[in-house]
């Protein structure tokens, strides 16, 4: 059956390629992609928008989608990023077919490749320095110089790769380049490395290679090992795809070629995407590891509360252009806030807690009200809720001399709790510093919510009794950086954007008691407040909550 909203919506620039080559029946066993990590840090959301790309358009062509590690630079690399890419592509929803594949499975087949391509002259050990290989490359507008070594006779490369192989020589010492054509206006033509001597002990090969092959050389043969019809990959390739092209012509005669296609990268407001740096504000300690709630990760965004329906919502209302711009990460942010509303419990939290007594409630007393689960889903129920006379409001909701719209708690105010009673604030008490210590209010007792009391007030405020309320933490988080370009500084570093107040830690906060049995991930909205989750650190004695997101975007006022 053909499905009305499919048709309706407009294709991106690449569905309309698959489209059209699917009309042209151009590759008989579907289409084929593949999400091609480095393992040297762990995915950020600009990977989950590949992620998402890549595996959603499998699933939307019935084709099929590979993860491969691109693991050819085992200096930065380790099985600790590996397993983490892993973990992290599942919980955002995607399963791949077979493998995992790792471009280190094909070393020997490029070896093999780099070997032929020496036989018909079309590579070259240079033994010249990295400095003088890049002078000699020159500049754009100018034919480059060619390497003395250029034209050396076949046997001699052959000779020198095989010892560059065995490990001879030492690091830098010389490089296996393809023959192509230094006069070209792309740099990338001009006779680039295949090849560099590297002492260096893999994650996977051990100390089996000690030559490893670069990018350009490992990439386009591994999607042609693999199938791969669209390699999609971010527009700083855009100018290596000549060079994609140029080695896939060298190694196969026949028709099937994987095509590089290129999209505007994901690049967001008040956020570094680079793995370099989210790497050194990890090795820093600016931030608790790379899963703290503040880190644009995968795993830091998952700990921090969103939920994998959120990203995939984000990556598809962002969708895919050839041009780079930047998103506001607002628009994250409101993709959580969406997701959760649907899905979360509303429940009751104080997180500075100041102390009401309701001094004409009969002590010893107390009561349970009803309050619904979450208005946005029927099928969520309700529970009960401890009231009595001692409870806490938040301390902001009470000011000692209120402007007049304030409608929150001042003496001789009235207020509603939410699902119990109107109060009013007949007194309070402050200590020596002037801080608050207790206020004092009264109940009318014929205004309990849903009861068919009528009176009304303006203001509803959250509270938990003070008896039955548990214990934990909060940890209020903010984004890392004040700037919206943190990176777009020339004369400052993204350092010098960090938000002072990105984690608040409120360690007295107060909860509606049915959270006691909250597990790691639980996700809630906080009445007023906003969301928060469980964080992993918890255990039975010391529940820890962290906050996702405010219930609305207070950033966006702040910067009109
Ligand atoms: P970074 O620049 O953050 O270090 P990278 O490109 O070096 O990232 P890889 O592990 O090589 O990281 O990336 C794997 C895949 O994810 C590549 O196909 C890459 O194009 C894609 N990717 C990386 N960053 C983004 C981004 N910001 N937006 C969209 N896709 C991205
Ligand atoms: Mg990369």
């Amino acid at each position: 059956m053909e499905t009305p909203d499919k048709e309706k919506k407009s294709l991106n620039f690449i569905e309309s390629i698959i489209e059209e080559d699917i009309r042209n029946k151009k590759h008989e066993t579907g289409i084929h992609l593949r999400f091609p990590p480095e393992p040297n840090g762990y995915l950020h959301i600009g990977h989950a928008k590949s992620i998402c790309l890549n595996f959603g358009l499998a699933q939307e062509y019935n084709g099929k989608c590979n993860l491969r590690f691109d693991d050819t630079n085992p200096a930065k690399e380790d099985v600790e990023y590996v397993d983490s890419i892993k973990e992290d592509i599942k919980w955002l929803g995607f399963t791949w077919d077979e493998g995992p594949y790792y471009a280190s499975d094909y070393f020997d087949k490029l070896y093999e490749w780099a070997v032929k391509l020496i036989k018909e002259g079309k590579a070259y050990v240079d033994e010249q320095s990295q400095e003088v290989i890049s002078e000699q490359k020159g500049v754009p507008t100018r034919p480059g110089i060619e390497s003395p070594y250029r034209n050396r006779p076949v046997e001699e490369s052959l000779a020198l790769f095989e010892q560059m192989k065995n490990g001879d020589f030492e690091d830098g010492t010389k490089v296996l380049r393809a023959k192509v054509d230094m006069t070209s206006p792309n740099m990338h033509m001009r006779d680039p490395i295949m090849y560099r001597i590297l002492h260096s002990e893999h994650h996977r090969t051990g100390n089996k290679w000690n030559i490893y092959p670069m990018y350009d050389w490992a990439h386009g043969q591994s999607d042609f090992i693999e199938g791969i019809t669209h390699s999609l990959c971010t527009l700083e390739f855009e100018i290596h795809r000549p060079l994609y092209d140029w080695f896939l012509d060298q190694i196969t005669e026949n028709n099937y070629r994987p095509r590089q296609i290129e999209f505007a990268r994901l690049n967001l407001s008040y956020t570094v995407m680079s793995k370099r740096k989210l790497l050194q504000l990890v090795e820093e300690g600016i931030v608790n590891g790379w899963d703290d709630p503040r880190m644009p990760t995968i795993s830091g965004l998952r700990r921090r509360g969103y939920t994998p329906e959120s990203i995939r919502n984000f990556a598809d209302r962002i969708g895919v252009a050839k041009r780079d711009n930047v998103i506001d990460v607002g628009l994250l942010e409101f993709s959580v806030r969406e997701h959760l509303n649907k899905i979360t419990d509303r429940v009751m939290a104080v997180l500075d807690p100041v102390k009401v007594i309701i001094t004409n409630y009969p002590e010893g007393q107390s009561e349970d009200v009803e309050l619904i689960n979450n208005p946005e889903d029927e099928n969520s129920g309700s529970r009960m809720v401890p009231f009595g006379r001692e409870i806490y409001i938040e301390r902001n909701d009470f000011m000692e001399d209120p402007p007049k719209k304030f409608f929150r708690m001042g003496p001789g105010r009235e207020v509603r709790l939410k699902g119990a009673y109107i109060i009013k604030c007949e007194d309070y008490k402050k200590d020596e510093a002037g801080n608050i210590t207790e206020i004092y209010c009264t109940y009318d007792s014929e205004t309990k919510s849903g009861s068919g009391a009528t009176r009304k007030v303006k203001g509803t405020l959250h509270w938990v009794s003070a008896e039955k309320a548990i214990d934990a933490e909060v940890r209020v988080y903010d984004r890392l950086f004040l700037d919206e370009d943190p990176d777009g500084h020339k004369e400052k570093s993204f350092k010098d954007f960090l938000n002072p107040e990105s984690l608040t830690e409120l360690k007295n906060c107060k909860l509606e008691p049915s959270l006691k049995n909250a597990k790691p991930g639980d996700k809630f909205q906080f009445q007023r407040l906003g969301y928060f989750c469980v964080d992993p650190d918890s255990t039975n004695d010391r529940l820890i909550f962290n906050r996702t997101v405010p219930l609305r975007d207070s950033w966006a006022k702040k910067n009109r």
